[in-house]
């Protein structure tokens, strides 16, 4: 992304609070500019009524770059936007909220994947297969960040998820695309498949 990202990160935002899946405070999301640095939201700010204030721009390195005032702190998942950033160069957004469906379907497993139903909707993550069998890295949620962006760096560098999509057990999802239209779409394919997930369970389907 060439031009300055933060009102295509306000609109989102804005929506996803709308959805129920950045309520208060929670959750982050960030856009990579054409220099490699990136703007994620500050912490702490409520993510119904964000403005251009509400941004800190971090190098690829992590400082600090740009913040409209000595208090404001990025946020303090800063760390596993740095991590995707790092290891997918193609990625020009990540998007991470804490769901209902993410948080529910993350304890549908006690393992480190979590198996997604060969839903038509899978097209829109790319999965171009007949039947597919996709499932999902599930990381566990450590109170200091920076050990889920480590142990998601070391899983990814050994083996790439099969879709943009990880899941962290007990607090939400992250996906990340080229571009902010397509992280959004993402997000809203994997809020509609976990959503799937909690009503075929309901229904004795799942
Ligand atoms: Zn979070």
């Amino acid at each position: 992304m060439d031009t300055d990202p933060r009102s295509t990160l306000i609109a989102a935002a804005d929506y996803f609070y709308n959805r129920g899946w950045m309520l208060g405070t929670a959750g982050n999301l960030s856009a990579r500019t054409k220099d490699g640095s990136f703007w994620i939201t500050a912490s702490g700010r409520n993510k119904g009524h964000l403005s251009f204030g509400d941004f800190v721009r971090i190098a690829s390195d992590g400082t600090v770059l740009h913040k409209p005032d000595l208090e404001t702190r990025p946020s303090a998942e800063t760390t596993i936007h740095q991590v995707i950033y790092s290891l997918f160069p193609d990625a020009g957004s990540c998007y991470h909220v804490h769901s209902i469906e993410a948080n529910l379907v993350s304890r549908f497993t006690d393992g480190d994947a979590l198996a997604l139903p060969p839903l038509e909707m899978l097209k829109g993550l790319e999965v171009w297969q007949e039947n597919p069998k996709v499932s999902v890295p599930l990381f566990a949620n450590h109170f200091e960040v920076p050990q889920i962006a480590d142990e998601i760096r070391e899983r990814f560098q050994d083996v790439l998820p099969p879709v943009n999509v990880l899941l962290i057990r007990d607090h939400g999802v992250t996906v990340w695309g080229s571009s902010a239209e397509t992280t959004r779409n993402y997000l809203e394919i994997v809020e509609y498949i976990f959503q799937y997930m909690v009503a075929a369970r309901k229904t004795g389907i799942g």
